[in-house]
Protein backbone atom coordinates (compact mmCIF):
# COMPACT_ATOMS: atom_id res chain seq x y z
CA UNK A 1 0.00 0.00 0.00
CA UNK A 2 1.28 3.14 -1.03
CA UNK A 3 0.78 6.25 1.43
CA UNK A 4 -0.38 6.65 5.17
CA UNK A 5 -1.83 3.76 7.23
CA UNK A 6 -4.17 3.83 9.14
CA UNK A 7 -5.02 2.73 12.55
CA UNK A 8 -8.23 3.15 14.36
CA UNK A 9 -7.70 2.45 18.50
CA UNK A 10 -4.91 3.52 20.25
CA UNK A 11 -5.06 1.13 23.08
CA UNK A 12 -2.36 -1.15 24.51
CA UNK A 13 -2.41 -3.41 21.36
CA UNK A 14 -3.41 -0.72 18.70
CA UNK A 15 -0.57 1.77 20.48
CA UNK A 16 2.12 -0.81 20.09
CA UNK A 17 0.65 -1.52 16.09
CA UNK A 18 1.31 2.26 15.64
CA UNK A 19 4.53 3.03 17.35
CA UNK A 20 6.09 -0.10 15.72
CA UNK A 21 4.51 0.82 12.10
CA UNK A 22 6.29 4.42 12.94
CA UNK A 23 9.39 2.73 14.02
CA UNK A 24 9.50 0.85 10.72
CA UNK A 25 9.57 4.24 8.26
CA UNK A 26 6.03 3.64 7.75
CA UNK A 27 3.30 6.89 7.82
CA UNK A 28 0.33 6.88 10.16
CA UNK A 29 -2.76 8.19 10.47
CA UNK A 30 -4.58 7.27 14.15
CA UNK A 31 -7.90 7.46 15.45
CA UNK A 32 -9.30 6.75 18.85
CA UNK A 33 -13.00 7.16 20.60
CA UNK A 34 -10.77 9.01 23.30
CA UNK A 35 -8.43 11.72 21.82
CA UNK A 36 -6.38 11.86 24.74
CA UNK A 37 -4.54 8.82 23.57
CA UNK A 38 -4.09 10.24 20.13
CA UNK A 39 -1.91 12.92 21.80
CA UNK A 40 1.92 11.15 22.08
CA UNK A 41 1.11 9.49 18.68
CA UNK A 42 0.79 13.28 17.50
CA UNK A 43 3.90 14.11 18.94
CA UNK A 44 5.86 11.11 17.79
CA UNK A 45 4.56 11.96 14.04
CA UNK A 46 1.67 10.68 13.23
CA UNK A 47 -1.33 12.23 11.42
CA UNK A 48 -4.89 12.38 13.76
CA UNK A 49 -7.92 11.93 12.75
CA UNK A 50 -10.55 13.35 14.43
CA UNK A 51 -13.23 11.10 13.45
CA UNK A 52 -13.16 7.35 11.89
CA UNK A 53 -14.67 8.60 8.13
CA UNK A 54 -11.60 11.21 8.00
CA UNK A 55 -9.13 8.09 9.00
CA UNK A 56 -10.88 5.71 6.62
CA UNK A 57 -10.11 8.24 3.87
CA UNK A 58 -6.82 9.22 4.71
CA UNK A 59 -5.72 5.31 3.74
CA UNK A 60 -5.53 2.77 1.38
CA UNK A 61 -5.22 -0.03 4.49
CA UNK A 62 -6.94 0.31 7.55
CA UNK A 63 -5.90 -1.62 10.76
CA UNK A 64 -9.01 -2.40 13.26
CA UNK A 65 -7.93 -2.29 16.94
CA UNK A 66 -10.34 -1.83 19.09
CA UNK A 67 -12.19 -3.71 21.78
CA UNK A 68 -14.61 -6.48 20.83
CA UNK A 69 -16.65 -7.17 17.68
CA UNK A 70 -19.72 -4.75 18.82
CA UNK A 71 -17.04 -1.92 18.94
CA UNK A 72 -15.42 -2.81 15.52
CA UNK A 73 -19.44 -2.79 14.34
CA UNK A 74 -20.58 0.45 16.01
CA UNK A 75 -17.57 2.10 14.28
CA UNK A 76 -16.99 0.59 10.96
CA UNK A 77 -21.00 0.44 9.73
CA UNK A 78 -21.49 4.20 9.47
CA UNK A 79 -18.58 4.80 7.21
CA UNK A 80 -18.70 2.13 5.37
CA UNK A 81 -19.30 4.08 1.67
CA UNK A 82 -15.56 5.77 3.13
CA UNK A 83 -14.50 2.19 3.40
CA UNK A 84 -15.76 1.04 0.22
CA UNK A 85 -12.36 -0.78 -2.60
CA UNK A 86 -10.12 0.03 0.89
CA UNK A 87 -8.44 -2.94 2.76
CA UNK A 88 -9.14 -3.56 6.51
CA UNK A 89 -7.12 -5.70 8.60
CA UNK A 90 -9.17 -5.96 11.46
CA UNK A 91 -6.86 -7.24 14.59
CA UNK A 92 -9.64 -7.03 16.84
CA UNK A 93 -10.14 -10.91 19.19
CA UNK A 94 -13.22 -11.73 18.08
CA UNK A 95 -15.31 -15.24 17.65
CA UNK A 96 -14.66 -17.12 14.17
CA UNK A 97 -18.19 -16.40 13.45
CA UNK A 98 -18.16 -12.60 14.34
CA UNK A 99 -15.27 -12.34 11.98
CA UNK A 100 -17.55 -13.81 9.22
CA UNK A 101 -20.21 -11.83 9.87
CA UNK A 102 -17.67 -9.00 9.67
CA UNK A 103 -16.34 -10.31 6.42
CA UNK A 104 -19.85 -10.80 4.94
CA UNK A 105 -20.65 -7.51 5.65
CA UNK A 106 -17.37 -5.89 4.32
CA UNK A 107 -18.41 -7.75 1.25
CA UNK A 108 -21.35 -6.50 1.14
CA UNK A 109 -19.99 -2.75 0.98
CA UNK A 110 -17.35 -3.37 -1.48
CA UNK A 111 -14.34 -3.14 1.22
CA UNK A 112 -11.66 -6.25 0.88
CA UNK A 113 -11.65 -7.33 4.60
CA UNK A 114 -8.69 -9.67 6.19
CA UNK A 115 -9.27 -10.94 10.05
CA UNK A 116 -6.24 -11.23 12.35
CA UNK A 117 -5.53 -12.45 15.34
CA UNK A 118 -2.84 -11.77 17.38
CA UNK A 119 -0.65 -14.35 19.30
CA UNK A 120 1.34 -11.73 21.15
CA UNK A 121 1.13 -8.80 24.22
CA UNK A 122 1.42 -5.17 22.95
CA UNK A 123 5.36 -5.26 24.05
CA UNK A 124 5.92 -8.29 21.69
CA UNK A 125 4.63 -6.14 18.89
CA UNK A 126 7.85 -6.15 16.12
CA UNK A 127 9.68 -8.15 18.31
CA UNK A 128 10.87 -12.14 18.17
CA UNK A 129 8.03 -14.30 18.90
CA UNK A 130 5.36 -12.18 17.76
CA UNK A 131 3.07 -14.14 15.97
CA UNK A 132 -0.04 -13.16 13.86
CA UNK A 133 -2.74 -14.99 11.98
CA UNK A 134 -4.57 -13.93 8.96
CA UNK A 135 -7.83 -15.30 7.19
CA UNK A 136 -10.33 -13.73 4.77
CA UNK A 137 -9.73 -12.14 1.50
CA UNK A 138 -6.61 -13.39 -0.37
CA UNK A 139 -5.85 -10.20 -2.45
CA UNK A 140 -6.47 -8.23 0.69
CA UNK A 141 -3.49 -10.47 2.49
CA UNK A 142 -0.62 -9.83 -0.65
CA UNK A 143 -1.64 -6.20 -0.58
CA UNK A 144 -0.89 -5.77 3.28
CA UNK A 145 1.57 -8.51 4.11
CA UNK A 146 4.84 -6.27 4.11
CA UNK A 147 3.01 -4.10 6.35
CA UNK A 148 1.86 -7.05 8.49
CA UNK A 149 5.06 -8.87 8.90
CA UNK A 150 6.50 -5.41 10.37
CA UNK A 151 4.23 -6.73 13.36
CA UNK A 152 5.17 -10.11 14.04
CA UNK A 153 5.58 -13.43 11.91
CA UNK A 154 2.75 -13.03 9.91
CA UNK A 155 0.52 -16.96 8.95
CA UNK A 156 -2.13 -17.14 6.63
CA UNK A 157 -4.40 -19.24 7.32
CA UNK A 158 -7.68 -19.19 4.55
CA UNK A 159 -10.26 -17.77 2.73
CA UNK A 160 -12.81 -18.40 5.51
CA UNK A 161 -12.17 -15.51 7.71
CA UNK A 162 -12.96 -16.99 10.88
CA UNK A 163 -10.01 -19.17 10.44
CA UNK A 164 -7.63 -17.01 12.07
CA UNK A 165 -10.01 -16.16 15.05
CA UNK A 166 -10.73 -19.97 15.54
CA UNK A 167 -7.35 -21.25 16.13
CA UNK A 168 -6.46 -18.24 18.31
CA UNK A 169 -9.23 -19.61 20.49
CA UNK A 170 -8.04 -22.86 20.27
CA UNK A 171 -4.45 -21.89 21.07
CA UNK A 172 -6.10 -19.66 24.06
CA UNK A 173 -8.31 -22.60 25.07
CA UNK A 174 -5.47 -24.77 25.63
CA UNK A 175 -3.27 -21.91 26.79
CA UNK A 176 -5.91 -21.06 29.82
CA UNK A 177 -6.44 -24.69 30.67
CA UNK A 178 -2.75 -25.11 31.17
CA UNK A 179 -2.52 -21.75 33.66
CA UNK A 180 -5.18 -23.59 35.50
CA UNK A 181 -3.37 -26.54 36.02
CA UNK A 182 -0.22 -23.98 37.08
CA UNK A 183 -2.32 -22.38 39.48
CA UNK A 184 -4.32 -25.68 40.55
CA UNK A 185 -0.75 -26.67 41.53
CA UNK A 186 0.55 -23.81 43.21
CA UNK A 187 -2.50 -23.64 45.66
CA UNK A 188 -2.04 -27.55 46.32
CA UNK A 189 1.55 -26.48 47.63
CA UNK A 190 0.58 -23.55 49.13
CA UNK A 191 -0.96 -25.34 51.82
CA UNK A 192 2.12 -26.58 53.22
CA UNK A 193 3.83 -23.19 52.68
CA UNK A 194 5.84 -24.08 50.05
CA UNK A 195 6.41 -20.50 48.05
CA UNK A 196 4.67 -20.00 44.77
CA UNK A 197 7.90 -18.88 43.27
CA UNK A 198 9.00 -22.38 43.74
CA UNK A 199 6.33 -24.10 42.81
CA UNK A 200 6.22 -22.40 39.95
CA UNK A 201 9.84 -23.16 39.13
CA UNK A 202 9.02 -26.84 38.96
CA UNK A 203 6.37 -26.28 37.17
CA UNK A 204 8.33 -24.76 33.98
CA UNK A 205 10.70 -27.65 33.80
CA UNK A 206 7.88 -30.57 34.63
CA UNK A 207 5.84 -28.89 31.76
CA UNK A 208 8.33 -27.59 29.62
CA UNK A 209 9.58 -31.01 30.14
CA UNK A 210 6.56 -32.90 29.32
CA UNK A 211 4.95 -30.41 26.45
CA UNK A 212 6.32 -32.40 23.07
CA UNK A 213 4.16 -34.77 23.89
CA UNK A 214 1.11 -32.89 22.74
CA UNK A 215 3.16 -33.84 19.21
CA UNK A 216 2.15 -38.02 20.27
CA UNK A 217 -1.21 -37.04 20.97
CA UNK A 218 -1.51 -35.07 17.27
CA UNK A 219 -0.33 -37.88 15.69
CA UNK A 220 -2.59 -40.51 17.06
CA UNK A 221 -5.69 -38.64 17.08
CA UNK A 222 -4.77 -37.34 13.68
CA UNK A 223 -4.84 -41.41 12.77
CA UNK A 224 -7.52 -41.89 15.46
CA UNK A 225 -5.35 -45.13 16.57
CA UNK A 226 -5.83 -44.78 20.19
CA UNK A 227 -3.29 -48.21 20.79
CA UNK A 228 -1.97 -46.96 24.39
CA UNK A 229 1.60 -46.83 25.26
CA UNK A 230 2.45 -48.16 28.95
CA UNK A 231 0.64 -46.03 31.72
CA UNK A 232 -1.27 -44.04 29.08
CA UNK A 233 -4.26 -46.08 29.34
CA UNK A 234 -8.03 -45.08 30.40
CA UNK A 235 -7.64 -47.31 33.01
CA UNK A 236 -4.57 -46.29 34.28
CA UNK A 237 -5.15 -42.57 34.01
CA UNK A 238 -8.75 -42.90 35.95
CA UNK A 239 -7.14 -43.70 39.23
CA UNK A 240 -4.41 -41.43 38.70
CA UNK A 241 -6.96 -38.32 38.35
CA UNK A 242 -9.07 -39.83 41.49
CA UNK A 243 -6.26 -39.70 43.59
CA UNK A 244 -5.15 -36.01 42.72
CA UNK A 245 -8.56 -35.18 43.18
CA UNK A 246 -8.69 -36.91 46.45
CA UNK A 247 -5.44 -35.28 47.53
CA UNK A 248 -6.43 -31.79 46.11
CA UNK A 249 -9.64 -32.06 48.82
CA UNK A 250 -7.40 -33.16 51.66
CA UNK A 251 -5.88 -30.39 51.17
CA UNK A 252 -8.72 -28.03 51.44
CA UNK A 253 -8.41 -27.40 47.82
CA UNK A 254 -11.23 -26.93 44.58
CA UNK A 255 -10.80 -30.16 42.21
CA UNK A 256 -13.33 -28.29 40.01
CA UNK A 257 -10.61 -28.22 37.01
CA UNK A 258 -9.56 -31.35 37.44
CA UNK A 259 -13.20 -33.26 37.86
CA UNK A 260 -14.41 -32.64 34.25
CA UNK A 261 -11.25 -34.65 32.75
CA UNK A 262 -12.42 -37.86 34.72
CA UNK A 263 -15.91 -37.56 34.35
CA UNK A 264 -14.51 -38.21 30.42
CA UNK A 265 -12.41 -40.85 30.99
CA UNK A 266 -15.08 -42.73 33.52
CA UNK A 267 -18.03 -42.40 30.55
CA UNK A 268 -14.78 -44.09 28.26
CA UNK A 269 -14.13 -47.09 30.69
CA UNK A 270 -17.87 -47.60 30.86
CA UNK A 271 -18.07 -47.87 27.48
CA UNK A 272 -15.82 -50.14 26.80
CA UNK A 273 -12.62 -48.39 25.78
CA UNK A 274 -10.60 -48.48 29.00
CA UNK A 275 -8.05 -49.88 27.19
CA UNK A 276 -7.39 -47.27 24.87
CA UNK A 277 -5.00 -44.30 25.17
CA UNK A 278 -6.00 -42.03 27.00
CA UNK A 279 -5.60 -39.14 24.02
CA UNK A 280 -9.01 -40.82 22.82
CA UNK A 281 -10.91 -38.53 24.76
CA UNK A 282 -11.07 -36.25 22.52
CA UNK A 283 -13.60 -38.39 20.60
CA UNK A 284 -15.57 -37.21 23.93
CA UNK A 285 -15.09 -33.77 23.35
CA UNK A 286 -17.53 -33.58 20.02
CA UNK A 287 -21.50 -32.31 20.85
CA UNK A 288 -23.61 -34.73 18.91
P1 LIG B 1 -7.29 -1.72 25.62
O1 LIG B 1 -8.33 -1.92 26.65
O2 LIG B 1 -5.95 -1.24 26.00
O3 LIG B 1 -7.84 -0.70 24.51
C1 LIG B 1 -9.14 -0.84 23.98
C2 LIG B 1 -9.28 0.07 22.80
O4 LIG B 1 -10.60 -0.10 22.28
C3 LIG B 1 -9.14 1.55 23.13
O5 LIG B 1 -8.63 2.22 22.01
C4 LIG B 1 -10.58 1.93 23.40
O6 LIG B 1 -10.84 3.29 23.20
C5 LIG B 1 -11.27 1.15 22.34
N1 LIG B 1 -12.68 0.93 22.61
C6 LIG B 1 -13.26 0.17 23.55
N2 LIG B 1 -14.59 0.20 23.45
C7 LIG B 1 -14.86 1.04 22.42
C8 LIG B 1 -16.04 1.47 21.81
N3 LIG B 1 -17.25 1.06 22.21
N4 LIG B 1 -15.93 2.32 20.78
C9 LIG B 1 -14.72 2.73 20.33
N5 LIG B 1 -13.55 2.34 20.86
C10 LIG B 1 -13.64 1.50 21.89
O7 LIG B 1 -7.22 -3.08 24.83
P2 LIG B 1 -6.02 -3.61 23.91
O8 LIG B 1 -5.51 -2.50 23.08
O9 LIG B 1 -5.09 -4.40 24.73
O10 LIG B 1 -6.81 -4.65 23.00
C11 LIG B 1 -7.31 -4.31 21.72
C12 LIG B 1 -7.63 -5.62 21.01
O11 LIG B 1 -6.42 -6.37 20.88
C13 LIG B 1 -8.62 -6.50 21.76
O12 LIG B 1 -9.52 -7.10 20.88
C14 LIG B 1 -7.72 -7.52 22.40
O13 LIG B 1 -8.37 -8.76 22.63
C15 LIG B 1 -6.64 -7.67 21.34
N6 LIG B 1 -5.43 -8.27 21.89
C16 LIG B 1 -4.83 -7.70 22.98
C17 LIG B 1 -3.76 -8.34 23.57
C18 LIG B 1 -3.11 -7.76 24.78
O14 LIG B 1 -2.26 -8.46 25.36
N7 LIG B 1 -3.42 -6.54 25.20
C19 LIG B 1 -3.23 -9.61 23.05
C20 LIG B 1 -3.88 -10.08 21.86
C21 LIG B 1 -4.97 -9.43 21.33
P3 LIG B 1 -10.82 4.35 24.41
O15 LIG B 1 -9.38 4.77 24.56
O16 LIG B 1 -11.72 5.44 23.95
O17 LIG B 1 -11.35 3.63 25.63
Amino acid sequence: PKGTITILGLGAMGSAVADRLRATGHDTTVWNRTPAKTAPHRAAGSNVASTVAEAANASDLVLVVLLDHASVREHLEPVAADLKHRVVVNLTTTTPNEARSTAAWAAAHGITYLDGAIMAVPDMIGRPGARLLYSGDENAYAIARPVLETLGTAEYEGTDAGLASLKDMALLAAMYQMFGGVLHAIAMMRTVGAAPTDTARDLVDWLGALIPIAADFGADVEKREYAAPPGQSVDFTRPALASIITASREQGISADFLEPVKKHLDELAATGRGGAEWASVVEQLTIE
